[in-house]
């Protein structure tokens, strides 16, 4: 009998690479060709209404009736020209993913007839009827118009025949439904607050910008396998499958050459990346079989949060041109590694500097360790924020788990940085500092560029780490809205800086001298950090001791770790830099809770009937196999003495299926009951907690069983393809 996994293992066989056209076309040809970019405004929009744009741009300022009425009708020309139909607004709402609800662009003249129309009302805000959106009680129906309005910094684009507008998606009364809102706030607030640190050093910078680079990891599935994975349909992870006998312990595929297959499908979505003006730059395969990397060029962090919800969607469509889909899940396979999404992140001035890359001189060096300190100071003080705006359902199989970094946040700075700072603590006085001193102090802080360059070790381990001219957040899941993470980040550095430029100026009020008032300041800091620091293996069971004994913060459960949002300290930093209001703040933490109630439910689902109805009554079979075996043996053997004997392994084999068939069956009908019990109980916090506690655990538990299985039941019979198929086919 040929099942459903015997019939994908056929198809795959038939598949074969798919080439794009050759189109003989550098990629600066048609790179943004798809972008309302700086260039196609200035072609399609009057100079007073570019200029209107940029200003908007620049300065936060609105776009005015008038304006906005010229600008649309350029941007309409434009969107036409390029074989636009239809127009979006294209938000990022709470929910894993983007949001779009396209409209024509076609309305009625006075005369009857149509015609091609798009408004300036239109483009700036509108009002979709959104009610579904998760958004934490803050839209109750009776005021369940959310609206959405333009984000002049991200610039338009096309999707096929869709014009896409970014915007954000904010309640009737002003509170964010989204991921985008709060990260344009976050990063004007790090923006205002490094630009007065600046000043300091360089009283030519007026903007800071906050930049990201992401490093996105996937899987890549065959179609036919993914489609008789009920598991992989329904929750992207496979909820059972014993280990393959060889997956990544050779380590063969990390960097090997990209499959014939693979690497089409990755030509394809890049030529689609480039159009909409996404750079893309690096791709290679990954450690675990059948998973891979993309990157592109680090940009403003709100362009290239844009850029990674645009590419993931793109990655999504493509695959399934390829008959591929694509696992964007952080632990789709257990035993081997999982995906992140690295944020490479820096803030740079208008000036053309990168405030964490060491400099050419003391001056700028002084700069770069003021930015380097102070973003240590606000991660060290904000563990518990930094991880509760990564975790998730998915992301809690990577971090705390095995084979994945533990879920404390520590920063690695390498052998060299550490000792630039322990020379400077050692060195700075705490009073006013002797001739002698300054030259000595001047002259070790302006070797720092050279050190660095030669320094490119790397800690892979580290959640939080320092690699010359950025800090990489690796502790962000590949699921993730970046957003989420860069809200934290660039609020926690905000509230610092502000906080860093108090300290300093009340020293300079009492008469020490600015850049003494800088160092003591940066001295005080290189102690209170002291404990965040770790340059050794993260990974390792002793390091989650030594944290403990360290005071660093270490929850690894969504329930618990969302909490840290309300603590009074967050509530505090997030409304003083103008970020989250409390009620924000609640109805935020009740979607997290209930995304992973959801989740963990889901899973529960799938797996209690997928174990009841593919794998159990094939274990029966298989049973049965076994035991007309042995009636048969006893049939022909029955006058033999060492009949027994003959059949004992048989009946071993029917004992442990049976075994195993028994525990299945109890422990699912056991997980019903915790998830009845769960389910009765209203509390958001308590019911997410009774599925993490009481639920969650059924799920390896099971798998367990089921595993054991896979191992002794006839493969001919096993209806799911195995991690081997799942892995390795291609
Ligand atoms: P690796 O895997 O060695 O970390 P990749 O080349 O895969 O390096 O990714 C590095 C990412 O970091 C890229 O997106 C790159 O553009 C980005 N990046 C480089 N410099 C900076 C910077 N100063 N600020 C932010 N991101 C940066
Ligand atoms: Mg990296």
């Amino acid at each position: 009998m040929a099942t459903l996994r015997f019939l994908a293992l056929k198809e795959l066989l038939n598949r074969k690479p798919m080439y794009i056209d050759e189109l003989g076309r550098l990629t600066s040809d048609y790179f943004g060709k798809n972008v309302f970019d700086k260039a196609k405004m200035k072609k399609y929009l009057s100079k007073e209404a570019y200029n209107h744009v940029m200003e908007a741009n620049d300065k936060g300022t609105r776009i005015d009736r008038k304006m906005a009425e010229q600008i649309a009708s350029g941007m309409k020309s434009w969107a036409i020209a390029n074989g636009a139909t239809h127009y979006t607004h294209w938000f990022h709402p709470l929910t894993d993913g983007t949001a779009e609800k396209h409209d024509a662009f076609i309305d009625i003249d006075k005369d009857g007839g149509v015609v091609e129309a798009f408004s300036g009302k239109l483009l700036v805000q509108q009002e979709p009827d959104a009610s579904s959106f998760p958004s934490g009680g803050i839209r109750n129906t009776f005021e369940a118009r959310g609206y959405t309005a333009w984000d002049v910094s991200s610039p338009a684009f096309i999707v096929g025949t869709t014009l896409c507008l970014p915007t954000v998606f904010v309640s009737y009364t002003g509170e964010a439904l989204d991921y985008k809102m709060p990260l344009l706030k976050a990063l004007s607030a790090v923006d205002k607050a490094a630009v007065d640190v600046c000043q300091y050093f360089d009283k030519s910078v007026t903007k800071v910008n906050s930049n990201l680079g992401w490093e996105q990891e996937y899987f890549l599935v065959d179609e036919a396998l993914f489609m008789a994975r009920p598991d992989l349909m329904l929750t992207d992870r496979t909820l059972m499958g014993h280990s393959s006998s060889k997956d990544q312990q050779l380590e063969d595929h990390y960097f090997s050459s990209i499959p014939e297959r693979v690497i089409a499908y990755m030509e394809d979505f890049e030529h689609e990346a480039y159009i909409l003006g996404i750079p893309v730059k690096t791709r290679h395969n990954e450690v675990a079989p059948n998973q891979f990397e993309v990157a592109p060029i680090f940009e403003e962090a709100n362009l290239a949060n844009d850029h990674n919800q645009l590419i993931m969607d793109v990655m999504k469509r493509i695959a399934r041109k390829h008959n591929f889909r694509i696992l964007f899940h952080e632990k789709p396979f257990k035993g081997i590694n999982g995906s992140g999404k690295h944020n490479n992140w820096s803030l740079s001035t208008d000036t053309g500097v990168n405030l964490l890359s060491p400099g050419k001189n003391p001056r700028t060096n002084m700069q770069f360790l003021t930015f380097l300190l102070n973003v240590m100071k606000a991660v060290y003080e904000n563990q518990d924020l930094l991880l509760a705006s990564i975790l998730s359902a998915s992301n809690m199989h990577r971090l705390g788990a095995n084979e994945a970094p533990p879920s404390i946040i520590s920063i690695f700075l390498g052998n060299e940085l550490s000792r630039v700072l322990n020379e400077l603590e050692e060195t700075v006085p705490d009073k006013k500092m002797t001739p002698d001193q300054k030259t000595s102090i001047k002259l070790n802080i302006g070797k720092i560029p050279e050190i660095l360059l030669d320094n490119t070790d790397r800690n892979r381990t580290s959640p939080f780490a320092f690699t010359g001219n950025r800090f990489e957040y690796r502790a962000v899941g590949s699921t993730a809205n970046c957003a989420s993470a860069l809200i934290v980040l660039n609020t926690v550095v905000a509230a610092q800086l502000k906080k860093f430029k108090v300290e300093v100026d009340s020293l300079i009020e009492k008469g020490v001298k600015k850049d003494e008032a800088i160092l003591q300041t940066l001295k005080r800091y290189i102690k209170e950090t002291k404990n965040i620091r770790f340059d050794g293996n993260g990974y390792s069971p002793e390091w989650v001791e030594e944290a403990a004994r360290r005071g660093l913060y270490n929850v690894s459960n969504v329930p618990d770790a969302v909490k840290a949002y309300l603590k009074e300290k967050s509530i505090k930093v997030f409304k003083d830099n103008g970020i989250f209001n409390e009620k924000e703040l609640e109805a935020r933490v009740e979607v997290e809770l209930e995304k992973f109630t959801k989740k963990i439910q889901i899973e529960s689902r799938v797996l209690g009937d997928l174990a009841i109805n593919h794998i159990v009554p094939t274990a029966v079979r298989y049973m049965n196999t076994l035991i007309l075996n042995v009636q048969g043996l006893k049939d022909v053997f029955k006058d033999e003495a060492d009949y027994n004997e003959l059949v004992a392994d048989r009946l071993d084999l029917i004992r442990q299926t049976s075994f195993h068939i028994q525990n299945i069956k109890n422990k699912v009908h056991d997980m019903i009951e915790a998830r009845k019990v769960a389910n009765k109980v209203d509390d958001m916090p308590e019911k997410a907690h009774l599925y993490d506690t009481t639920v969650r655990p059924y799920l390896d538990d099971i798998r367990s069983h089921v595993d054991k299985l896979e191992l002794i039941v006839d493969d001919e019979m096993w209806p799911l393809p195995k991690y081997r198929e799942l892995l390795f086919a291609r």
